[in-house]
């Protein structure tokens, strides 16, 4: 039995950076799915001794500032109504923001098993936004940094009843 996660968040939160942490050369093929390419980007995982695949919310840096609600949305439901699990990231050091709340009401509404991560928080400069992480109503944030490869034990934990 395997899985998929999807990585959804607002753009720049770190969402890729773990995308190719997780997936590292193991890009899948994805041009037998026209339509879906462009936006999605879809890897073969390896954590520990775990392997899912994992989808990237990757469209959403090519939007136009007008059309960026929309099409978050739109990319946000998508990936989670093809994923199993949905992990949600925020940045820990700008905080929760109007646009997570959002990302965070649509996931409480659609999506079956949200994983939480507070990303960027190397350091005590991100102690704050892990505390605000909380109020969004999807359960312990993991503590993460996606850079340097903090939280994957966590992670890791959290996956691994899953698979
Ligand atoms: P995406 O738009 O959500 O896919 O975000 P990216 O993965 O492209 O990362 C956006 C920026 O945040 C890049 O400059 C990354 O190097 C940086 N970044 C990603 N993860 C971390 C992290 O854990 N800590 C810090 N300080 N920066 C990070
Ligand atoms: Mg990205």
């Amino acid at each position: 039995m395997t899985f998929s996660l999807a990585i959804v968040g607002r753009p720049n939160v770190g969402k890729s950076t773990l995308f190719n942490r997780l997936v590292g050369k193991r890009l899948a093929l994805v041009d037998d799915q026209p339509g879906v390419t462009r936006d999605l980007r879809e890897g073969e995982a390896k954590l520990g001794d775990l392997r899912f695949t994992v989808i990237d919310t990757a469209g959403l840096e090519d939007a136009n500032d007008d059309s960026l609600q929309g099409r978050m949305r739109r990319l946000t439901e998508r990936a989670v109504d093809m994923a199993d699990v949905c992990l949600f990231m925020i940045d820990a050091r700008t905080g929760v923001t109007p646009t997570d709340e959002l990302f965070a009401d649509i996931l409480r509404k659609r999506a079956d098993h949200v994983i939480l991560v507070a990303n960027k928080a190397e350091g005590s400069a991100a102690d704050a936004g892990v505390l605000e992480a909380y109020a969004l109503g999807l359960g312990e944030p993991l503590r993460f940094s996606a850079e340097h490869g903090e939280g994957i034990p966590d992670l890791y934990g959290t996956l691994q009843p899953l698979a």
